[in-house]
């Protein structure tokens, strides 16, 4: 028998454009595995949702997951905060932003747990009529950390302060994380709503979240690629699938 406890958890995928092989010019869908091992491993059941801009799709995919993991990838398409594109914003995918305007605000209204990761937390502050810093690098050339690191995925780059108080603190029992970076883009002014609870020590938002709502958090890093070098990662995949579950653990 499936155990039926296990919440199913939506999780966005991208667009990749096939430049080599057989598949040379076509149009797929694609996902960093290891958001799929992070919800399993932390006892969820992964789905991935495909980029459609139907809305009768889009409530009956925020109608049948109990949670929605927000992933990493392209920049935000600026119009959508009101800002022209500077000359430093990498390559957008509106589809995609439109969907997951639409997701997210489908799933608030349902009460649903829902976990931003990079661009995942972008686009939560975006929903909520936050902006962001279209390039951390330039707008602030003489004082920001490194946010863009060189090193493995895995491997950690700037330490990042948690606000005492904070889901996040309290998740993971600690006043400062050590995380990778892997953007050049950052929250601006904060969504309605959302409380910063992560900076680093440039004052760089690295994480968010709705103090009134059970679970709703963004992190600026990616938590999904350190489970294995960080053995507390995997506390705030946890901590998600139980604000997801329909029964207590
Ligand atoms: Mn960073």
């Amino acid at each position: 028998m499936p155990d039926t406890k296990k919440p199913l958890i939506g999780i966005t995928s991208r667009y990749i454009n096939m430049r080599i092989g057989e598949s040379l010019g076509t149009h797929k869908l694609c996902l960093n595995n290891d958001y799929i091992d992070s919800i399993t491993e932390a006892g969820g059941i992964p789905l991935i949702l495909p980029i459609v801009l139907n809305e009768t799709a889009i409530q009956a995919y925020a109608s049948v997951v109990d949670g929605l993991l927000l992933t990493g990838g392209e920049d935000i398409t600026p119009q959508l905060y009101g800002e022209e594109p500077s000359t430093k914003l990498t390559a957008t995918a509106p589809d995609r932003d439109y969907f997951e305007l639409g997701l997210i605000k489908a799933v608030l209204a349902q009460k649903k747990p829902i976990l931003g990761i990079c661009r995942g937390l972008q686009i939560i502050n975006v929903s909520l009529g936050g902006t962001l810093h279209q390039d951390i690098a330039s707008e602030f050339a003489n004082t920001c950390v490194l946010h863009r690191q060189q090193s493995l995925e895995h491997v950690g780059c700037h330490s990042v302060k948690l606000s005492e108080g904070s889901i996040l603190q309290r998740i993971f029992d600690v006043d400062s994380l050590i995380t990778n970076s892997f953007h050049h883009q950052s929250i601006k002014t904060l969504g309605s709503g959302l409380t910063p609870t992560a900076q680093t020590s440039d004052g760089i938002i690295e994480g968010v979240e709705m103090p009134q709502e059970k679970f709703i958090i963004g992190v600026q890093w990616h938590p999904e690629c350190m489970l294995k070098s960080d053995p507390n990662t995997i506390k705030l995949f946890k901590s998600f699938i139980q604000a997801a579950s329909k029964e207590e653990f």
